[in-house]
């Protein structure tokens, strides 16, 4: 498979203010001391140096808890917001900085499915006002046309009687009619890739496993490719071909899913699937208990940002960042252990 879509060296830090410092200086004419202020800036480092390939038509999972930088990463790929440093590709050409025309292509062709389907349903639009925007601005087909892609993608997505569906208003349906809505909304303009930001995150448990089956049946359908955002790396195992497990804003082991569930190599991933209730007792041997909690992103750690909380850490670990060792092919990881 040919690669799609690529980040490199993807960094983006947020300022959190100012320290206030003392610092000694020597005052060249008495030789005496005097104490003045300097400042320090502080920052947030949300995203630390991130790099990705998602093939074509792949389903490729940034998994890690809340705070690993993993919606960040998101909201840097459909320019929600600027990157610190790094460099985003998109069929081979860097989407970093865009013309205001190059842009609205962009936008087409890559869209963003978010946890709160209110994050992009107008509650004043009908569903098939919403629906039938991107053809709107995009200026896709006549509105005849228009009007029938979005009886034919409601059909698509799941919603039945789709007709009836059209004059209905956001808060009349379901969280789970609602989050199909965003998601036909997304796929109309016929999209390359989708960021689908923990999409089942705030759906009923009975429904989340009908609306992971329905994303792979479109992915296959629309030939999409999609980066899967999510905290449970049960999610990801049914969903993903490929992922990447984040701590602290860095990818700490990424390779094949099932490379990943069945011979996890860094000890964060290792306690992540030793949680996952249904996953062979065989795989979670030696289950690993992390310690305290996760840190601020902006005091990391030195050293492995991990080592705080790593049961196994040593000295090198609290001084050194460990490389990525590559553990079989298109598997690697970061850990002195390795
Ligand atoms: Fe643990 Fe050290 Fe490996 Fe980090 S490098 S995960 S602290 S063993």
């Amino acid at each position: 498979m040919a690669n799609l879509f690529e980040v490199r060296g993807l960094k983006k830090y947020f300022p959190v203010g100012t320290n206030l410092q003392f610092v000694n200086l020597k005052m060249f004419h008495f030789q005496m001391k005097q104490r003045v202020f300097t400042k320090e800036e502080e920052w947030v480092r949300a995203v630390d140096g991130v790099s990705f390939k998602v093939d074509d038509r792949e389903v490729f999972g940034l998994v890690g808890e809340s705070g690993c930088g993993k919606t960040t990463i998101g909201r840097l790929i459909v320019k929600l917001m600027e990157p610190t440093e790094g460099d985003i590709y998109l069929d081979g050409k860097n989407i970093v900085k865009l013309s205001k025309n190059e842009l609205k292509d962009f936008r087409k062709n890559v869209g963003m499915i978010f946890q709160d389907p209110y994050d992009s349903l107008n509650p004043r639009f009908t569903i098939l006002e919403s629906v039938k925007e991107p053809l709107d601005i995009h200026r896709i087909g006549e509105r005849e046309d228009r009007i029938k892609k979005v009886v034919s993608i409601l059909k698509e997505v799941g919603l039945n009687p789709e007709k009836s569906f059209l004059k209905r208003y956001p808060h009349e349906l379901s969280g789970g009619q609602r989050q199909r809505v965003a998601i036909a909304r997304t796929l109309i303009v016929n999209p390359k890739m989708v960021i689908a930001d923990e999409p089942c995150s705030m759906l009923d448990v009975s429904i989340r496993a009908e609306t992971m089956k329905m994303m792979i049946k479109l992915k296959e359908e629309f030939g999409l490719s999609i980066l899967y955002i999510t905290h449970d790396i049960s999610e990801a195992r049914n969903v993903t071909d490929s992922m990447a497990v984040m701590y602290l804003g860095k990818i700490v082991e990424s390779g094949r899913t099932d490379d990943i569930i069945e011979n996890p190599s860094h000890p964060y991933s290792k306690a992540l699937i030793s949680v996952v209730p249904d996953i062979d007792p065989d795989i979670k041997r030696g289950k690993i208990e992390l310690l305290g909690g996760v840190p601020s992103s902006s005091n990391i750690p030195k050293g492995c940002r991990f080592n705080p909380r790593c049961p196994y850490a040593m000295d090198i670990c609290r001084e050194k960042e460990p490389d990525y060792i590559r553990v079989e092919k298109d598997h690697i990881a970061s850990c002195h252990l390795l």
